[in-house]
């Protein structure tokens, strides 16, 4: 066995010389980010905040979706300001002296929203005994209006950050509080923010003169300098469409394949593995799902075009991919040729990821 491990070790040392793609890992707490770097990961290249609403926050999360005035909404906001401090500081002492990229929250709003039928239910038992369950019932009526038919195109992502006041700035002043912490205690935080699913420049603008400004503000409060890199996922065509333009206002760019496959096929992701996928892969209409192994003339086409103008706009501008493809063998040879910085996979899959991006080094 000790043959074994030196010869893996060995072929691990090969393959890191050569590869030109750095390996990142995504993680989403500090036992994830731990992990990643056991494996070799070279940094978080995404960090997904959605946990850090559910479970016991979730109550708060209602009194946000309650607020009827803005001091309402504020008090619920500045309530879970400490624990998701806790939560970046946790995760970036891990991380300590390599970057992490945080992504702010994006979550189709049902997975966050009281569930729908219980709440209903609840009510009905309550008004059965006789009581008048106010507060339930303007959370129903709340909950109700807030209901979508399709939430993968509806309120997520930065849709959300720009229609729910202050909960972007919640998180940018939770992450720069967590850096600034650990810089007073000598360490190396190294956050980025990034942005989720735009589809227009004007929407990064917006959120990126907020996140600069809470920087500047969370820097001076710790008489700190905190200048972290801003930037956005491209998952939506007409994102990779106007990269050129998206550009202007980004540092760097995350490819989320997950979404981008989505919409570029119309595909919903949640279920046309159990619809009509099992069909196409026995008819021969393609021998493996895109979510699985990249489609390299479609969303593959978008990539290499969102590279060409990303980088004719900002030259130094770092590009990554953070979708499950950044793991998958083929799709890293992709992901080379196109010539992006770094591949994002899940920690499991470091390893085979570096290997990849060594061979694909190798073939040049
Ligand atoms: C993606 O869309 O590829 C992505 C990484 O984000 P999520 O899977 O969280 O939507
Ligand atoms: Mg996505």
């Amino acid at each position: 066995t000790d043959d074994l491990v030196r010869a893996v070790d060995r072929i691990m040392r090969h393959a890191d010389s050569a590869r030109r793609l750095r390996v990142r890992a995504n993680a989403d707490n500090a036992d994830d980010a731990g992990r990643a770097r056991r494996m070799g990961a070279e940094g978080v290249g995404l960090c997904r905040t959605e946990h850090m609403f559910l479970g016991d926050r979730r109550r708060l999360v209602e009194r946000l979706v309650l607020a009827e005035t803005d001091t309402e909404q504020q008090e619920a906001l500045d309530r879970l300001l400490p624990p998701q401090r806790a939560d970046f500081h946790e995760a970036l002492a891990a991380m300590d002296g390599l970057p992490m990229t945080v992504r702010l929250l994006d979550p189709p709003l049902h997975e966050f929203l009281p569930d729908i039928t219980e709440l209903s239910v609840r009510v009905a038992l309550a008004e059965e005994r006789g009581e008048t369950p106010e507060e339930d019932r303007r959370l129903l009526k709340a909950v109700n209006k807030l209901h979508e038919q399709n939430p993968m195109l509806g309120l997520r992502g930065v849709r959300l950050g720009l229609v729910v006041p202050g909960l972007f700035t919640l998180q940018v002043r939770a992450i720069a509080e967590a850096a600034a912490q650990l810089l007073g205690e000598g360490r190396n935080p190294r956050p980025e923010i990034m942005i989720p699913l735009v589809g227009t420049v004007q929407e990064l603008e917006i959120v990126r003169e907020e996140s600069t400004r809470v920087l500047r503000e969370v820097g001076a409060e710790y008489g700190v300098e905190l200048d972290f890199p801003v930037g956005t996922m491209i998952e939506l065509p007409r994102a990779a469409l106007t990269a050129g333009q998206i550009a202007e206002s980004a540092e760097f760019f995350s490819f989320g394949t997950n979404d981008l496959t989505q919409t570029v096929w119309g595909f919903s992701r949640d279920d046309v593995e159990a619809s009509f996928f099992s069909a196409y892969l026995e008819k021969g209409v393609f021998g493996v799902s895109p979510f699985e192994s990249l489609d390299t003339e479609g969303v593959g086409r978008l990539i290499d075009t969102a590279v060409e103008e990303g980088r004719a706009t900002r030259p130094d501008i770092k590009l990554g991919v953070c979708g499950e493809h950044g793991g998958d063998p083929d799709s890293v040879h992709f992901f080379h040729r196109a010539g992006l910085d770094y591949v994002s996979c899940s920690p499991f899959r470091v390893p085979v990821a570096r290997l990849e991006a060594g061979r694909a080094a190798a073939r040049d």
